[in-house]
């Protein structure tokens, strides 16, 4: 739906060598088709956000342990009291970061809750 800027008629969509513009049948008034930027850029967050999640998982599963510090925490899953650590600012950059841990011995990996 796109309303003509100079008369407000709702205009309408035409195709024209290969690309769709807008024509307003009151006045005349032409327009390309600009809601096809907004698509892009909608679809560019997307992209962003879904590989923000994905090197998430890649830290939560493949973290260099040996680089890691280690703390002393319970495990919830096999009760080892040692865990390695790290940090990761999953939220927006106001928010404190959330600390993950990975159990020395089973490799279990869970997240502090704050
Ligand atoms: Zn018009
Ligand atoms: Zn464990």
């Amino acid at each position: 739906m796109k309303f003509c800027p100079r008369c407000g008629t709702l205009m309408a969509p035409r195709r024209e060598n290969e690309q769709v513009v807008y024509v307003c049948p009151k006045c005349g008034h032409r327009e390309g088709a600009a809601g096809a930027g907004d698509v892009a850029s909608r679809v560019l967050v997307t992209t962003i956000k879904h590989s923000e999640k994905e090197k998430l998982v890649v830290i939560e599963s493949n973290m260099e342990e040996k680089l890691l510090p280690k703390t002393r925490i319970q495990c919830p899953r096999c009760s080892h009291d040692e865990a390695y650590y790290w940090v990761v600012q999953t939220r927006r950059a106001d928010e404190p970061p959330t600390r993950f841990y990975k159990c020395t011995k089973c490799g279990h990996v869970w997240r502090e809750y704050d």
